[in-house]
C-alpha cells in the first residue's frame, strides 16, 4: 500500500514509506506512533526556505548581540542608538551584494558566506550610533583596522581608492611613461 504526501502529492510505494515519512511519537507507546503526513523532502525544503529567509535577520541579531557584549552595553541601549534589526538586516544584505565598504572586494569571492561581512564601528572614541558611526565591511578590513592606527588605516583607504580608480582610467600609466599607451599601441 502506498502513502501520499499531503503537501506535494507524491505517492511513495510501500517499500520506501519508512524512509519517505518520519515516524511521529517515537517515545509514545506503539499504537500512538504514526507516520508524518508530509514527506521528508517536503519537510527539508521547508526548513531550507526558513533558514534562507532568516539568514539576514539572524546576522543582524548576532551582530548586535556581539557588539553589545564587546561594548558592555545592553542591546536595548544599541537599539536606542539606531541599531534597528530590520534596518541592519537590510543594510547587511545590500552591502553583501555591493562589496566591502573599505576595500571594495566582492563578498562572493571571499567564500565564507555571511561570516565575511562584519559591522565596523568607525570611530570607537565616539558614541556607537548606527547611522553615523558604523559601516558594514569585510572581516579582513575589520581585523586590519583593529591593528592599525587610524592614520594608517586612512592611508590604506586612499591606496585602495586610487587602485579602484584605475578601473575607470586604465590606460594612464599603462606604458610606464608619460605617453598614453593608447597611442603607443596604434604606432
Ligand atoms: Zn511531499
Ligand atoms: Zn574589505
Amino acid at each position: 500500500m502506498s502513502r501520499q504526501c499531503t503537501r506535494c502529492g507524491v505517492s511513495y510505494p510501500a517499500e520506501v514509506i519508512e524512509r519517505a515519512f518520519k515516524l511521529r511519537g517515537l517515545y509514545a507507546s506503539r499504537p500512538r506512533r504514526s507516520l508524518a503526513t508530509v514527506c521528508r523532502p517536503c519537510e527539508q525544503t521547508a526548513r531550507d526556505e526558513k533558514n534562507a529567509r532568516d539568514r539576514w535577520p539572524k546576522k543582524a541579531r548576532d551582530t548586535r548581540r556581539r557588539h553589545a557584549v564587546r561594548l558592555k552595553v545592553s542591546v536595548e541601549e544599541l537599539a536606542r542608538r539606531g541599531w534597528d534589526l530590520q534596518r541592519m538586516a537590510h543594510d547587511a544584505e545590500f552591502q553583501y551584494g555591493n562589496g566591502c565598504n573599505y576595500c571594495g572586494h566582492r563578498y562572493q569571492d571571499m567564500r565564507h558566506g555571511l561570516g565575511d561581512i562584519t559591522l565596523d564601528i568607525q570611530d570607537p572614541e565616539r558614541s556607537p550610533d548606527y547611522r553615523t558611526n558604523t559601516k558594514w565591511c569585510c572581516q579582513t578590513c575589520n581585523r586590519k583596522k583593529g591593528r592599525l592606527t587610524p592614520q594608517q588605516f586612512e592611508a590604506d583607504q586612499q591606496v585602495y581608492d586610487l587602485w579602484k580608480r584605475r578601473l575607470l582610467n586604465p590606460l594612464t600609466f599603462a606604458d610606464g611613461g608619460g605617453t598614453p599607451s593608447l597611442f603607443c599601441a596604434a604606432s
